[in-house]
């Protein structure tokens, strides 16, 4: 089958090419899914010199793959759990993860950078336990450790967080892991694949498997913005599609035993600075069993999560119920503390977890990652944001493996550079000499070597006083990042959506009547 053409990194992304190149030309993969997983196995598959389509049905991220802590981490706490249990499986991801951790930090150095975190620890005896359970974090990591943890004084605790209740700890222990701009760095993926010539379209639904001879062979779509149905036909389908992993697996076979369970999580971003200096804190123990995390993301506070049952939803939304128990516990950890009023912003996630039956809590549920091959076709799903490389890795070595009319190269995305690390550093940083620093700060830390770029699409104007946001980036993200929609811009490209609701209902009509004008343009 033959390449499709690829874009120039300064090319503009234009949806409908996609859609008039996946009328007529079949792909070796079609992907379902544009979140982590899905955009992975693009990236490993194009890497291979295979001809891929990638599918999403609504924006890509859209789902769990922005709604993460944003951690790139092995997990401490799943560090503990494979100790308590003697898990080898366990102790296994969490170290492969600390590798990925490192990969992960090299492929886009704006969207993902090392962060340290400190867990106050409140009696002498779990002072040493962290010690040594963050010591053997950083054994685990070996050479791609990020630095040393070790034990901090109450001083430097109130340094890191001067709102901590002191009194009842003895000190804490610090350590190193990754932070990243998940969705931002998971539209840099795809943008990636669409430059190495993959046909990329979101708000494309599969809503059936086209099969040949009992094997899945394509599917059929709906473009859901203008209503066409499209026959994508593929050599493989890969189901990268998170949540919903059992409707696309019932699709090929009604009788296919169901797999997921799937877990609730929130995050509530605050308009108080908790942590001055740029470090995490990590509460190591709710009173109900759990970990929170008190993180600095993007110029607010972020903490969270939870993990409940929950079921399948489009639009997961905090709770009250979630926001009270976050609240409670959080402020169980400080001397001043937070309240409703402080909060700018919530949202929510759904964990794609493979079910156990003998697991009674979802918080037990392992996070590795599990690959099918049922009619043909491939399922990835489970795992972790950090493990997405290797994920895909191991799903497209099935593919090719069980595809050997496949003519597949070696896996190369070992030392690949995203949008944004891999253009003209030199111009990004003279455009954005002169600018306000927050903006300056803030366009490199989206947009990396590409900021040049994107100050070309127009006004550096703030959308909103006080604000880093610039009105160039509108047309940036709709143009260039495969923008459609008002959500997809302020959620997902610029991320405001996360972070401040207020700043986000003063951005929507600016939104809104730049994409009417671009859409006026194509019409
Ligand atoms: C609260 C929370 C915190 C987390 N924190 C971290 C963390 O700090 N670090 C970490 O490494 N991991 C973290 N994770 C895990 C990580 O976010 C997920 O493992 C990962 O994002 C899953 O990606 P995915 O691509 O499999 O699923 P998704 O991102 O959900 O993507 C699936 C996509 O499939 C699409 N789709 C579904 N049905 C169809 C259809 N019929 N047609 C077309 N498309 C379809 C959906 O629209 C969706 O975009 C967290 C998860 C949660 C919930």
């Amino acid at each position: 089958m033959s390449q499709a053409a690829a874009v120039k990194s300064s090319q503009c992304w234009e949806r409908q090419s996609h859609v008039d190149a996946l009328k007529s030309t079949d792909v070796d993969l079609l992907v379902i899914g544009g979140g982590a997983s899905g955009a992975g196995v693009a990236l490993d598959a194009l890497s291979r010199g295979l001809t891929v389509a990638l599918v999403d049905r609504q924006d890509f991220m859209a789902g769990t793959s922005s709604r993460s802590t944003k951690l790139i981490h092995g997990g401490v706490r799943y560090l503990e759990q494979a100790f308590k249990s003697f898990d080898y499986g366990k102790y296994q991801l969490v170290k492969e993860a600390l590798h990925e951790r490192k990969r992960m930090l090299k492929m886009a150095p704006h969207l993902a950078w090392p962060l340290t975190l400190i867990t106050p620890v409140k009696n002498p005896i779990g002072l040493l336990y962290y010690r040594f359970g963050l010591g053997l974090y950083d054994i685990l990591a070996g050479s791609e450790r990020l630095g040393k943890s070790r034990i901090e004084s109450k001083d430097e605790l109130s340094r890191a967080c001067p709102s901590l209740d002191l009194k009842p700890l003895k000190g804490g222990v610090s350590y190193m892991d990754g932070q990243f701009d998940d969705a931002r760095f998971g539209i840099a993926m795809v943008r990636s694949a669409v430059e190495q010539g993959a046909h990329v379209l979101n708000y494309t639904k599969v809503d059936e498997l086209i099969l040949s001879d009992d094997r899945v062979s394509g599917a059929r779509c709906t473009d859901e913005l203008s209503g066409e149905v499209l026959n994508i036909n593929a050599r493989v389908v890969v189901n990268c599609t998170g949540p919903w992993t059992d409707k696309i697996r019932t699709m090929a076979d009604p009788a296919a035993k169901p797999m997921m369970t799937v877990s609730s999580g929130i995050h509530i971003s605050f308009n108080k600075n908790l942590l001055p200096d740029g470090r995490g804190i990590l509460v190591p123990e709710t009173d109900d069993g759990r970990v929170l995390f008190i993180l600095p993301w993007l110029g607010k506070t972020l903490v969270g999560t939870t993990d409940d049952p929950a079921n399948l939803s489009d639009t997961p939304t905090a709770t009250d119920d979630d926001i009270d128990y976050i609240i409670k516990h959080v402020n169980e950890w400080l001397a001043e503390p937070l309240s409703r009023d402080d909060i700018s912003a919530t949202f929510s996630g759904l964990r794609p977890l493979v079910s156990n039956p003998s697991e009674s809590s979802t918080g037990g549920l392992s996070r590795d990652h599990v690959i099918i091959n049922e009619k043909g076709m491939v399922t990835l799903t489970g795992g972790k944001w950090t493990t997405w490389r290797n994920m895909a890795e191991d799903c497209v070595n099935e593919v090719v493996k069980s595809n050997p009319e496949l003519k597949a190269g070696a896996c190369n995305t070992y030392e690949i550079r995203l949008p944004g690390a891999n253009g003209d550093k030199a111009a990004a940083e003279a455009a954005l000499k002169g600018l306000p620093e927050d903006v300056a700060t803030y366009l490199w830390q989206a947009y990396g070597d590409r900021a040049h770029l994107v100050l070309k699409q127009g006004s550096s104007d703030r959308l909103v006083d006080n604000q880093p946001y610039i009105k160039a980036e509108l047309d940036w993200a709709i143009k260039f990042e495969g923008a459609c929609k008002v959500d997809d811009v302020v959620y997902r490209r610029l991320r405001v959506g996360m972070l401040d609701e207020a700043a986000t209902q003063s951005i929507r009509a600016q939104v809104a009547s730049v994409l009417e004008a671009d859409a006026s343009e194509t019409a």
